[in-house]
């Protein structure tokens, strides 16, 4: 299984996921131009996409969820909630359930699993490919022990790490955004974010993406030595940090390779 992140942050979000028998993307947060750009990039045509998950309908992750159903007939997967916000087109839609496990093909599963993030149905995807696991979270104030328990093993986890505390507090938001941002349905904070990637790190994860970093509060090397200063003990494996404009990067997961440059990796297959 390859994933490659197309761009994530707070003006949109997609991640493509490749088996096999499989092209899916987890959200699609970028206008239909923008999607086509970046997949072609891959040399890939939107058309080859089997189906979307959507996590939430907030517009960087669900507001291109529509254009992609009348441009190119895609599939989208959501949750009610999700599909009522962003007014799917019910022909081209499939509704899950929390913990409904969804196979997309023999060699692909998806299970979403809710997190905390005010005003939404938000959930993070486990997707397995014959019995190796990679999980994309993104959008949570918080965690539960559900959560913990389905990513922990995982060979790739990709988390946000959205914002360094200090430089959100002095920064130049009006204090109720702080307060929501750094909330307990808001997002996580590097600290957070180091602080859960040391629960659920175990010697089967072997690489790490911090993704949707916030272009104000945040920084890439601060969200990178701050995460690691928390795995240090328990994390030798690669990590690395995806901005908003991908693809840059893609992660093989259930086999020996290790990262490598996405175009360089989608021009050798093809
Ligand atoms: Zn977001
Ligand atoms: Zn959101």
């Amino acid at each position: 299984m390859v994933l490659t992140h197309l761009g994530t942050g707070s003006r949109g979000n997609a991640t493509l996921l490749e088996t096999e028998q499989a092209k899916v993307l987890i959200d699609q947060g970028f206008s239909g131009a923008q999607l086509q750009k970046r997949l072609a990039r891959l040399n890939i045509d939107p058309t080859e996409i089997d189906c979307i998950f959507i996590s939430h309908h907030h517009g960087d992750h669900g507001g291109g969820a529509l254009v992609a159903q009348k441009r190119w007939e895609i599939q989208i997967q959501a949750n009610h909630r999700t599909a009522e916000e962003l007014k799917l087109i019910p022909e081209f839609t499939s509704y899950f359930d929390s913990l409904d496990l969804i196979r997309v093909s023999e060699d692909l599963s998806i299970l979403p699993v809710p997190v905390p993030h005010s005003g939404s149905d938000n959930v993070a995807f486990v997707a397995s490919h014959n019995g190796h696991r990679a999980a994309v979270i993104t959008d949570l104030g918080s965690w539960t022990d559900e959560l913990v328990t389905h990513v922990r093993g995982c060979e790739h986890i990709a988390i946000e790490a959205n914002y360094d505390h200090n430089r959100l507090m002095n920064g130049p938001y009006p204090f109720s955004l702080k307060d929501r941002i750094s909330g307990r349905g808001g997002h996580l904070s590097n600290e957070q974010t180091g602080k859960f990637l040391a629960e659920v790190c175990t010697p089967e994860t072997r690489s790490i993406s911090l993704t949707h970093l916030s272009e104000k509060n945040n920084q890439p090397h601060i969200a990178e030595s701050t995460v690691l200063y928390y795995i240090d003990d328990v994390f030798s494996g690669d990590i690395s940090i995806s901005l908003q404009d991908g693809p840059e990067k893609s992660h093989y997961i259930g086999n020996a390779h290790e990262s490598q440059p996405a175009t360089e990796l989608h021009s050798t297959t093809r």
